[in-house]
């Protein structure tokens, strides 16, 4: 079976790749791209006007299961996952119970390996403390031996600094980054979002900057001091960013991410005590997203993540206050992406999908985020129209979660075919006329 994808945009940030060619696979691997003319193939796309880009990586996905079945399922992930343009995935330890033994890591690659499943693959986070209670650390060295590719505590993480500081000497030992969530609870109880006007307004507790700020600096320097590999989740503040910045300038092992959410929307947008805006960190201030954007520009903010955080209808038709953080955002991240910040220019299309793929994939060291051939385990590649003016229904997602704040809205780019080993989402609009398949 040889697949050919014919005159696009070859854009590969692992080789600085920014092309106009074809790309040809046969069975599940990339066998030659580039200017290789017209060869035979079994199917070929008119990719005139797409961009051939590495199977995107998504670093923070929270697929719920074992637990939650009724917010998402490990199915459902991976299928929404396919038709986000993502091959790979990272998925979050604080399911029911806590991704802190090594059976539940058997259990989801099991599941994710499925006929049934998405066809991405999937790279499961532990828990960095037992039951992710911020105590004693979990047996990383056999989670790891099982395929964790990093620990985390996710919304719970440590307060105690010397058991951080414990942690991260024993992931020295084993080579294993952590994922840090950074939020001092001990400022944020009660709160449910951007403590400012608007909190004020609506009477709402808020959630400081400062609760972010802090423990973005505690944990820059604990890394800077032990050399743990520091992974910083979601950045929201404009502060948080300047930290990372000078503890990347002083030389700690530190890289962050943003959740495309973050510099999509203010907490002006919480508006009428609308739930799908409450997410955790908070949505902050446009002066924030004028300096988030400008990060993401000079590089300090290394990688964009989903975030997607699933639940049901009847958990978030609630009041405000108690409404779970967190929405769905696996099929409308790379959207987002594109309208805001490469159609504006604040990312050329080779850095978007460094952030998107490359760079992940680099931090996580997972085979993923380029098209070189032999580099990953089978083909992963995503074509994207990043022209295409669509508007989001989610009512035709792959999620089981409807609550995204993106319903609705026009958005510029959308990916129309993923490829892992085998195609695993083609677009309905791709077999349009648009796009004439031979
Ligand atoms: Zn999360």
């Amino acid at each position: 079976m040889r697949t050919l994808l014919k005159n696009g945009r070859i854009l590969d940030p692992s080789q600085d790749l920014d092309i106009i060619g074809s790309l040809l696979m046969e069975d599940d691997q990339i066998v030659d791209y580039g200017d290789i003319g017209e060869p035979d193939a079994d199917e070929t796309y008119d990719c005139t006007g797409l961009w051939i880009t590495p199977g995107l990586v998504d670093m923070h996905v929270h697929l719920r299961e074992p637990g939650s079945e009724h917010k998402e399922t490990i199915v459902s992930g991976t299928q929404a996952a396919a038709a986000g343009g993502y091959t790979t995935i990272c998925c979050m330890p604080n399911t029911r119970p806590p991704l802190d033994n090594p059976a539940l890591v058997d259990f989801i690659l099991d599941r994710a390996a499925s006929p049934e499943a998405g066809g991405v693959f999937v790279a499961p986070v532990g828990a960095l403390t037992k039951g992710m209670k911020g105590h004693e650390l979990s047996d990383l060295a056999a989670l790891k031996k099982a395929g964790i590719v990093a620990a985390s505590d996710e919304e719970f993480p440590i307060q105690n600094a010397m058991v951080m500081t414990q942690a991260m000497e024993f992931c020295v030992q084993l080579d294993l980054p952590i994922m840090a969530h950074c939020e001092d609870t001990s400022l944020t109880e009660g709160g449910s979002m951007n403590e400012g006007a608007m909190s004020a307004m609506l009477g709402l507790k808020g959630i400081p900057r400062s609760a972010e700020e802090i423990a973005v600096m505690r944990n820059c320097i604990l890394a800077l001091h032990t050399g743990c590999q520091l992974h910083i989740m979601r950045v929201s503040t404009w502060g948080a960013v300047e930290m990372i910045r000078q503890a990347k300038f002083l030389g700690a092992p530190v890289t962050c991410e943003i959740c495309p959410l973050h510099f999509s929307f203010t907490d002006e947008n919480v508006g009428e005590f609308d739930t799908r805006f409450k997410i955790l960190p908070p949505l902050r201030t446009q002066v924030d997203i004028d300096l988030i954007v400008q990060a993401l520009n000079d590089g300090t903010i290394d990688c964009i993540a989903s975030d997607h955080s699933p639940h049901a209808s009847h958990e978030v038709d609630v009041p405000f206050e108690e409404a779970p953080f967190g929405t769905a955002q696996l099929e409308s991240a790379v959207a987002l992406t594109l309208t805001n910040l490469t159609h504006k220019g604040i990312l050329s299309p080779l850095e978007t999908i460094r952030k998107l793929s490359t760079k992940p994939a680099e931090v996580l060291r997972l085979d993923a985020g380029t098209l070189r051939p032999g580099d990953t385990p089978v083909a992963q590649v995503a074509v994207i129209d990043p022209n295409l003016e669509w508007v989001f229904d989610k009512h035709k997602t792959f999620s089981k979660s409807k609550n995204t704040p993106v319903h609705g809205m026009t958005l510029k780019g959308k990916v129309m075919l993923t490829f892992c080993g085998s195609e695993i989402y083609r677009d309905a609009l791709f077999s349009d006329e648009r796009y004439s398949i031979a």
